[in-house]
């Protein structure tokens, strides 16, 4: 054979190599991008075994109990495949993903008939928590309480009166329960609430303190811990409120750093929910907080008309009391632990509070606003200590309601 021809025929056979290759990754890229997966997860935690579903694609679902089985209808379209890491559970027993007419069943049998569940849910990604535990005799909620909790995360907050059920089913102070406090770590994503003039992000600092805050928690070994966000992500105000009920949260802290147009105020303060605001500085920052960061310079009542038209489905207006005492005792920690400014306790219209159906507080712990505060909140040091004050403050208000 000529040489020409070799030449020509070894060139046709690589371009043809190629060719496969190139549309074999063609294949495999739409096949990632068009097949959701179901990603599982099972751990047992004190008290309930927690399920984890993530996807790569927003779901909707729902939810049916029947003896010992749970079921989770997903719609998705088919191909939807289950991504399951081995597990060993005291309650659950297996996880199976299953066809079903509209989309796909995640049939989720346990150990037992007499268990109860309660989910929390968030979009981009898709994550779905849920937690089954056990029903104990006296410290599990009525029925009728219980199919509350079983909405979806991204639907309103419970309303008053079913808030207050609830609240006289379990009340605070109700034993042999695991207690469940929310830690809501101010903004997060896009919304980066104040802004220091070193540059340092709200978002950042009170994302810092939540963790160190929940690992306190976590090594006293008596509470159980939810975080309304764990990483850098949008989270509406409506849905931490959400997350907070979903899980039954005993307690609700919400923890901020304060900014002001004054470079020199400083110093911190504890909020807990008024319709008015204690003065006209705790209004303006209530608009701040409620509007993702809008510095304002005059705001007027009429702001806030959107929170009046909530007010018959207020669940905190039913944990009040409880509240200002919890930021009391908070305020007074902050006070013995840290040098700043004692600003006390206030009151204002603070969104993220007025769906939590139990005793809930907004932390300012200092002024990112001011250059030396913005250096102090920067620090591991000043994060650990105000981590430690709020730690100790909530301890000492469950004590005195378990006493009670
Ligand atoms: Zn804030």
């Amino acid at each position: 054979m000529p040489k020409f021809f070799r030449t020509l025929i070894a060139g046709l056979i690589t371009l043809t190599l190629i060719g496969a290759v190139s549309a074999s990754f063609a294949l495999t890229g739409k096949k990632a991008k068009s097949v959701p997966t179901l990603k599982v997860t099972v751990e047992d935690e004190s008290g309930f075994s927690k399920l984890q579903v993530s996807s790569n694609t927003n779901l909707s679902y729902s939810f049916k109990k029947s003896g010992n089985s749970l079921t989770i209808s997903f719609k998705a379209p088919s191909g939807l495949k289950l991504d399951k890491k081995p597990f060993s559970s005291q309650l659950v027993k297996s996880v199976e993903l299953a066809k079903s007419p509209n989309g796909y069943s995640l049939i989720i049998k346990t150990g037992a008939e007499d268990f109860t569940f309660s989910h929390s849910a968030r979009k981009n990604p898709f994550e779905l928590i849920v937690n089954l535990k056990l029903k104990g005799e006296k410290s599990s909620p009525p029925e009728s309480s219980f199919s509350t909790a079983e909405k979806p995360a991204g639907q309103p907050a419970q309303t008053q009166a079913a808030a207050a059920t609830e609240a006289s089913a379990k009340g605070i102070g109700s034993k042999n329960q695991v207690k469940t406090i929310v830690i809501d770590p101010g903004h997060g994503g896009i919304e980066t609430g104040a802004k220091g003039s070193f540059g340092t992000l709200e978002k950042d600092i009170t994302l810092s303190i939540s963790k160190k805050l929940k690992d306190d928690i976590e090594r006293g070994l008596k509470y159980r811990v939810v975080m309304t966000r764990e990483d850098d992500v949008v989270v509406p105000l409506d849905k931490r409120a959400a997350i907070a009920n979903n899980n039954k949260a005993d307690l609700f802290i919400s923890i901020h750093a304060n900014g002001s147009r004054r470079l020199r105020a400083s110093g911190s303060e504890t909020y807990f929910l008024s319709l008015n605001a204690t003065d006209e500085e705790a209004r303006r920052l209530a608009y701040f907080e409620n509007n993702s960061g809008e510095l304002k310079n005059e705001v007027s009542t009429n702001d806030f008309d959107d929170l009046k038209l909530i007010l018959w489905d207020m669940a905190q207006a039913a944990y009040l009391k409880q509240s200002s005492q919890l930021a009391e005792i908070v305020q007074n920690e902050l006070n013995e632990l840290l040098n700043t400014k004692n600003r006390g306790v206030k009151q204002a219209p603070f969104k993220v509070l007025t769906g939590v159906a139990c005793p809930a507080i907004l932390v300012e712990v200092a002024f990112i606003t001011n250059p030396e505060e913005e250096k102090m909140l920067q620090s591991d040091e000043f994060q650990t200590k105000v981590a430690e004050a709020i730690y100790q403050g909530l301890n000492k208000f469950l004590q005195l309601y378990e006493k009670q």
